[in-house]
């Protein structure tokens, strides 16, 4: 209707037709000209990539490969870590710390990042990187000898977040479904 108008331009992805400055500028053998898809669609684009790339990261093992559905786990407010007061900036706007439930003081983010609690200071973990994947060394809650002591324990990050994350339902959820048949 306004497509007479030179300064919009019609959004290959979302059908939009929106000012210009709402698409970027990119250039090609020295001619500017618009990007196809507008700048909201980009960045929708861009963190589907990289939510894709991340769980791409993160399966498991090859032997492990069997039917898994993922859900969010519902993860209760108390387990959250404001981070806003603690001098932590986060690495987008999504990341938060979650409490692991058998360790002790240890927040880990969905981006892989840890925060442990001492003498009261919380911090971010260094952690170390073992044949390529990031591992942090943590006081696990284990119960020995009769009574629950803190032991440390080496835990992968990628897979810690997904445990941490994500419910995993494997075959036999799927036959709850209807997917397979007794
Ligand atoms: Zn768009």
């Amino acid at each position: 209707m306004i497509s007479d108008n030179k300064e919009t331009k019609i959004c290959k992805k979302c059908g939009r037709e929106l000012p210009l400055e709402r698409f970027r500028l990119s250039s090609a053998n020295g001619v500017k000209y618009y990007r196809g898809a507008c700048r909201e669609c980009e960045a929708l684009y861009d963190k589907e990539y990289s939510r894709k790339k991340m769980e791409k990261e993160f399966t498991f093992s090859d032997t492990m490969k069997f039917h898994i559905t993922r859900e969010y786990k519902e993860i209760s407010p108390e387990r959250i870590l404001d981070i806003d007061a603690l001098n932590i900036i986060p690495y987008g706007i999504d990341e938060i710390f979650v409490k692991l439930m058998d360790y002790k003081d240890t927040w880990l983010s969905n981006y892989g990042r840890c925060i442990t609690k001492a003498w009261n200071k919380y911090s971010l973990l260094d952690g170390s990187y073992i044949n390529g994947e990031l591992r942090y060394s943590l006081r696990k809650n284990v119960f020995c000898d009769g009574k629950w002591i803190y032991k440390h324990d080496y835990v992968c990050a990628p897979k810690m977040v997904v445990e941490s994350r994500y419910v995993l339902y494997y075959s036999k959820r799927k036959a709850d479904q209807g997917g397979f048949v007794a």
